[in-house]
């Protein structure tokens, strides 16, 4: 058996950065949900990079990805879908933030 897995520093900024988008379906404040891996065995478990943010009735509510998977991703789209659009948009607020650095230290100069 794999010894359980720590999140590094840069897994938790990862997380971090995930859970502050809020909500992928309503917007409210999330939690991370570990989307399951493609094409990994059962019982693998998935990378803290392979996360989406959903609140607390989208994760674990009466409608939620745990409780009505499949209404849900009917619904708002597959797990796979949404961690696409999760990636995209922390890659986002990344180039906008380096963007930002990058004109303050021309202008401290
Ligand atoms: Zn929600
Ligand atoms: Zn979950």
């Amino acid at each position: 058996m794999a010894k359980k897995k720590v999140a590094t520093k840069l897994e938790r900024e990862h997380l971090s950065k995930v859970a502050s988008l809020g909500c992928l379906v309503c917007q409210r404040p999330a939690n991370v949900h570990h989307i399951r891996p493609v094409g990994l065995g059962m019982g693998m478990r998935s990378s803290h990079y392979q996360t989406i943010p959903l609140c607390r009735e989208h994760h674990q509510g009466q409608f939620s990805i745990h409780n009505c998977k499949q209404e849900f991703e009917a619904m708002y789209g597959t797990e796979h879908e949404m961690l696409q659009k999760t990636l995209k948009e922390i890659e986002n607020i990344e180039e906008a933030n380096n963007f930002f650095n990058y004109n303050k230290g021309e202008n401290n100069d």
